[in-house]
């Protein structure tokens, strides 16, 4: 599945190669992607005419910015975008084709068809499922230590689901939480109260660290992820800790473990992220 940073590579791909486009039919070959409105002929409807003022992003999903609305859309496990010449051959899979008034084609393919597409009037869709619960963006000037503590740092569950978990910070995926977690050396089991002002501080650092790295590299490609005009991430290559288990710790050498955290597969380096037991007295001088 892309994580934040691969669809903001997308997002930014997708800024250079259709902002100003406007759309003149809209065919809509797999029902199922559009969410809202139900019926794809209204959802076609509305939008030709309509020239992409911008895409921007919240959490994982993509919004384009049109005349009258915004379209919101999400990648799911395999949906990827390509623009296109209106006579190129359409590939297996395309399910929703936007051909613009200059003859190029915006189209939207998905092997396993758990992408989804919501149009929105106005910018209601930000208080709109599926977007009105997610958390703070862990890549916007809003995530300040402070937002950042104040999200997370008093809550008595496990540092890894908390982090996972959209409603507190959006779009921080199993990679980079294994990352973020062995940066600041920090166990994936500690409890969130139990960890210092000084340790959420180096966590807080960690994420915007890891995700920005990301983001510069391309996004990761842990499984073939291609952007939005097929070049693949190189950030894979950077890759500190997830996917490591059994080879040695580049910071001590000691071996990587794997165990599930919250379901998840997690990696961690015992050594370097060593389980404290929760401090009893004082509680801690947040
Ligand atoms: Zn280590």
């Amino acid at each position: 599945m892309p994580e934040l940073p691969e669809v903001e590579t997308v997002r930014r791909t997708l800024s250079r190669l259709v902002v100003g486009k406007t759309i003149r039919e809209v065919e809509v070959r797999l029902k199922r992607i559009i969410q809202k409105p139900e019926e794809p002929e209204l959802f076609a409807d509305l939008l030709e005419g309509q020239t992409i003022q911008g895409v921007s992003r919240r959490g994982k999903f993509l919004r384009f910015l049109l005349d009258d609305g915004v379209l919101v859309s999400h990648l799911r496990m395999e949906g990827r975008y390509g623009l296109y010449e209106g006579s190129d051959e359409v590939e297996p899979h395309t399910h929703v084709i936007f051909r613009f008034t200059d003859g190029t084609e915006l189209r939207y393919r998905d092997v396993r068809q758990f992408g989804t597409m919501h149009l929105f009037a106005g910018e209601e869709d930000l208080s709109s499922k599926p977007l009105h619960k997610l958390g703070i963006e862990p890549l916007d000037e809003s995530f300040t230590f402070d937002a950042f503590r104040q999200a997370i740092g008093k809550r008595s569950t496990k540092i890894k689901p908390l982090l996972l978990n959209q409603a507190y910070i959006v779009g921080l995926g199993n990679i980079y939480v294994d990352e973020a977690l062995f940066l600041a050396g920090i166990h994936p089991e500690r409890e969130a109260a139990s960890l210092t002002r000084l340790e959420l501080q180096k966590l807080h650092e960690a994420i915007v660290h890891t995700l920005k790295s990301s983001v510069e590299a391309g996004g990761s490609s842990i499984k073939s992820y291609v952007n939005g005009q097929g070049e693949s991430g190189n950030f894979q290559h950077s890759l500190n800790i997830y996917g490591r288990n059994g080879k040695p710790c580049v910071t001590c050498g000691s071996l990587i473990e794997k165990t599930v955290v919250g379901g998840r597969g997690t990696h961690f380096c015992l050594k370097c992220q060593p389980l404290k037991r929760k401090r009893s007295t004082p509680k801690n001088k947040l």
